[in-house]
C-alpha cells in the first residue's frame, strides 16, 4: 500500500453540526490543536435544519421558569429513563450557552421589552424555546462558524497560519476510529488504561484519497440514524456512522430501542414525505383535526399527564392568552403521545386523503402573523405541496426524526464508556433524553455537552505523557475494508455483486414496516432475520468505477453502519417488553415500573471479528442489562410523591 498522509492533532472532532463545532471551540480554547472533519460542506450539517428553537429556562416570557422546572419537564418527557445527571447539567447550563451565543453574534427574536423571546413547545411547562423565526438552527450554525473563523484569525496573527490550531476538513468521511495497543508506551495512569484511541481513518469524498488524523482524543458528534428508515425528516448524512464507529471501537450503545417519530411530517406529495413540519406550528396555536373535523387529541391524554392538560377546547384555547390560570391543550403533549394518537386516528379510518391528519393554523392566526412566525413552513408547503397554510390545513403524519439511544457516555465528561480517548456529544450520545426527547432540548444538548466533550477531550490529551502509537496494521486493515466494494465481483460463489442502493431501500422498508412506530414481537423477529440476510448480501455490495466522485461507493461504506445500528434498534426493541416514550409495543402496551431503571446496552458480540465477515445468521450484537444509578434525593424532591409513584419501581420508592 502506498504511504498515506498522516497528520498529528491533539483532538479530532468528527462532525461539524452544533455539537461538533461547540466541542471544537472548547478544545481549541483549552489550547488543544483541533481538527474538525465532516461529510458535508462546512455549515451544511443537519443542525442547520433545526427550526423551532433551543430550550433554556431563561424565564423571559414567564418568570416562573427555572432550571428545576426544565429538569422536571425533561425527566417527565423521557419517562424517567434519562441519565438524570445529564438532565440536571443540561437544565442548569442551557441558559448560559444561549447567552454565550448572543455574545458571539447570534440574534434571537425579541419580546416587546427587548429580551430574547421564548416560545411554547410540547412538554415544556413554560414558553422556553429561544428562536429565530423557524430557522433557529441556521443562526446557531452561522454563529458557531463565525466563532471558529474568529479563532482562526487569532491564530493567523499569532502563528501566521489560520489553521495552526483549528482546521476543518470538509467533505471527508471517517470510517474507523483507530486505537493503539495500550501498554507499550504507558507513562501515566491514563496511558496504562488499555487500548486507547490513537486517531481516525478518513477519506476525501471527492477524490477518494485516504488519510489519517492521528490524535489521542476523538470526539464523535455525527448526529443520528434516520436514513435507516424509509420515512424520515433526516438528511442524507444520518447513517448512524458515529454509533457504528463507537461500537467498532469497543464502546457500548445505550437504549437504542428509543427512536422518536415526530408526529408531524409532510405526507404529500410522495417525493417530500417525511419532511418535518415544525412543532412551533402547534406551539403557536395550530390544532390537529381528523377527517370528521374533531380535535381528537382530547381523547388521547394519558393518565400520567391528565392533571396537566386541558380537558376542553375552551380551556385549551384560553391557555394561549392566560397560561397561569388554564392548562395547556393536548396538542402540546410530548411527541411520542401525539405521534401515537395520529397513528391511531389514521388506522381507525379517520385520516386525511393522503394518510395523515389535518394540522390547521389558518383559522388560529392572521395570515401575516403566520408568514412572520413560520416563514419556512409557509414556503415549504407553498413550494412543495402547493398548499397555502394561511388559508388551508396541512396534511401531516409521523416521521422518523431523532434517536434517543446512543453512545454510552459519562454524564460530566462526555467520555465514552470503556474506550480511553473517545468522547461523544449531541444526537450520537445516549442518555440525556431517556425514552423521549422534548422539542428544543436537542439544540441545548448540543451546546452543553458539545462544550463539555471538547473541554474534557482537550484535558485528556494534555494529561498524557506520550502520544498513543498509530498502528500500521490497523491503518492497512481500515484501507482494505474501505476498498472492498471495488472487488465485490470476485466473490467466491460467483454471484453478481449486490447493488448498494437496492440494499439500502430494502433496509429502509424493513425498519419502517417492522421496527417502526408500533412494534410487535413477530415483526421484530422477522426484521432481525431480514437484517441478517441483508448483512450477508452487503458483504458483496459492489461498485463500479473509481474512487473519484463515486456516491455508490460512499453508500456501500455507510451500509455497514446502518446495518449495525439497525440491528441494535431491533434487538433492544425486542428485548424491552413494555411501552415507554419512543418505544411502543402493541403486545406490551403498558409502561412497567420494573423496567424504569433498566438500560439496554448493545456491544459487538465478537469485537475482534470483522463485521462484514461475521456469520449473518448469528447475531453480531450482544445485549446487556445495566441498572441506572438511583436518582439523587434532592432531585427526586422536586417532584410530588404522587407523581413518582407512577414511574419509579417499588424498591426505588422505598429507598
Ligand atoms: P449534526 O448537526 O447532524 O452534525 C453531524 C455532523 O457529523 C455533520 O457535519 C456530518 O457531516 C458529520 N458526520 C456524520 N458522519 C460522519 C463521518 N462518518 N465522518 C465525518 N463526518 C461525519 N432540535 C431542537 O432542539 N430544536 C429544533 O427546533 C429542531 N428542529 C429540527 C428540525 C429538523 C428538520 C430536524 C431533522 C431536526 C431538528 N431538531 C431540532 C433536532 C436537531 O436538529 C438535531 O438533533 C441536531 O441538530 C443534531 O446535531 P449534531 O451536532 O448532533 O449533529
Amino acid at each position: 500500500m502506498t504511504q498515506l498522509e498522516r497528520q498529528q492533532w491533539d483532538v479530532v472532532v468528527v462532525g461539524a453540526g452544533g455539537a461538533g463545532l461547540r466541542a471544537a471551540i472548547a478544545a481549541r480554547e483549552q489550547g488543544a490543536r483541533t481538527a474538525v472533519i465532516c461529510k458535508s460542506l462546512f455549515g451544511k450539517a443537519h443542525t442547520v435544519m433545526a427550526e423551532g428553537g433551543i430550550a433554556a429556562s431563561m424565564g423571559n416570557v414567564n418568570s416562573g421558569d427555572n432550571w428545576q422546572v426544565h429538569f422536571r419537564d425533561t425527566m417527565r418527557g423521557g419517562k424517567f429513563l434519562n441519565q438524570w445527571r445529564m438532565a440536571e447539567l443540561h437544565a442548569q447550563e442551557a441558559p448560559d450557552r444561549v447567552w454565550e451565543l448572543e455574545t458571539w453574534g447570534a440574534l434571537f427574536d425579541r419580546t416587546a421589552d427587548g429580551k430574547i423571546s421564548q416560545r411554547n413547545f410540547g412538554g415544556h411547562e413554560y414558553p422556553r424555546l429561544a428562536h429565530v423565526g423557524d430557522r433557529t438552527g441556521l443562526e446557531l450554525i452561522r454563529t458557531l462558524q463565525q466563532k471558529i473563523v474568529s479563532l482562526q484569525q487569532q491564530d493567523k496573527e499569532e502563528y501566521g497560519d489560520y489553521e495552526a490550531r483549528l482546521k476543518v476538513f470538509q467533505e471527508c468521511t471517517v470510517t474507523r476510529v483507530l486505537k493503539d495497543h495500550g501498554s507499550d508506551n504507558a507513562g501515566s495512569a491514563a496511558d496504562a488504561d488499555g487500548e486507547r484511541v490513537s486517531g481516525a481513518f478518513c477519506y476525501e469524498r471527492e477524490s477518494g484519497r485516504f488519510f489519517v488524523l492521528e490524535a489521542p482524543s476523538v470526539v464523535l458528534a455525527t448526529g443520528g440514524i434516520g436514513k435507516s428508515f424509509k420515512v424520515t425528516s433526516n438528511s442524507w448524512e444520518y447513517t448512524g456512522d458515529g454509533h457504528a464507529l463507537a461500537l467498532l471501537a469497543g464502546a457500548p450503545l445505550r437504549n437504542m430501542e428509543f427512536v422518536q417519530f415526530h408526529p408531524t411530517g409532510m405526507v404529500w406529495p410522495p417525493s417530500v414525505k417525511g419532511i418535518l413540519v415544525t412543532e412551533s406550528v402547534r406551539g403557536d396555536g395550530g390544532v390537529l383535526r381528523n377527517s370528521e373535523g374533531k380535535r381528537f387529541m382530547f381523547d388521547y391524554i394519558p393518565e400520567v399527564f391528565k392533571e396537566k392538560y386541558a380537558q376542553t377546547e375552551e380551556e385549551g384555547d384560553r391557555w394561549y392568552e392566560d397560561p397561569d390560570h388554564n392548562r395547556r391543550p393536548p396538542e402540546l403533549l410530548p411527541r411520542d403521545e401525539v405521534a401515537r394518537a395520529i397513528n391511531s386516528e389514521v388506522k381507525a379510518g379517520r385520516g386525511s386523503p393522503h394518510g395523515g391528519v389535518f394540522l390547521d393554523v389558518s383559522t388560529r392566526m392572521p395570515a401575516e402573523v403566520i408568514r412572520r412566525r413560520l416563514p419556512s413552513m409557509y414556503h415549504q408547503f407553498k413550494e412543495l405541496a402547493d398548499v397555502d397554510i394561511t388559508a388551508e390545513a396541512m396534511e401531516v403524519g409521523p416521521t422518523c426524526h431523532y434517536v434517543m439511544g446512543g453512545i454510552s457516555v459519562d454524564s460530566d465528561t462526555a467520555a465514552a464508556t470503556g474506550v480511553p480517548g473517545l468522547f461523544a456529544a449531541g444526537e450520537v450520545a445516549g442518555g440525556m433524553h431517556g425514552s423521549n426527547r422534548l422539542g428544543g432540548n436537542s439544540l441545548s444538548d448540543l451546546l452543553v455537552f458539545g462544550r463539555r466533550a471538547g473541554l474534557h477531550a482537550a484535558e485528556y490529551a494534555a494529561g498524557l505523557t506520550a502520544r498513543p502509537i498509530v498502528d500500521d496494521d490497523r491503518i492497512a486493515a481500515a484501507a482494505a475494508e474501505a476498498l472492498r466494494p471495488f472487488s465485490a465481483d470476485t466473490a467466491a460463489d460467483g454471484a453478481a455483486p449486490e447493488n448498494p442502493y437496492t440494499l439500502h431501500q430494502e433496509l429502509q422498508q424493513t425498519m419502517n414496516d417492522l421496527v417502526g412506530i408500533i412494534r410487535r414481537e413477530g415483526e421484530m423477529a422477522r426484521a432481525l432475520k431480514k437484517l441478517g440476510e441483508l448483512r450477508a448480501r452487503a458483504r458483496r455490495a459492489g461498485v463500479e468505477g473509481h474512487r473519484q466522485f463515486n456516491p455508490g461507493w460512499h453508500l456501500s461504506l455507510d451500509l455497514r453502519n446502518m446495518l449495525l445500528v439497525s440491528e441494535c434498534v431491533a434487538r433492544a426493541a425486542l428485548e424491552r417488553t413494555e411501552s415507554r416514550g419512543g418505544h411502543t409495543r402493541e403486545d406490551f402496551p403498558a409502561m412497567e415500573r420494573t423496567w424504569r431503571p433498566v438500560n439496554l446496552l448493545c456491544r459487538l458480540a465478537n469485537p475482534s471479528a470483522d463485521p462484514q465477515e461475521t456469520d449473518p445468521v448469528r447475531a453480531q450484537i450482544a445485549l446487556e442489562r445495566v441498572v441506572t444509578d438511583p436518582i439523587r434525593h434532592d432531585l427526586l424532591a422536586l417532584f410530588e410523591k404522587e407523581e413518582l409513584v407512577k414511574y419509579l419501581a417499588e424498591e426505588e420508592l422505598y429507598e
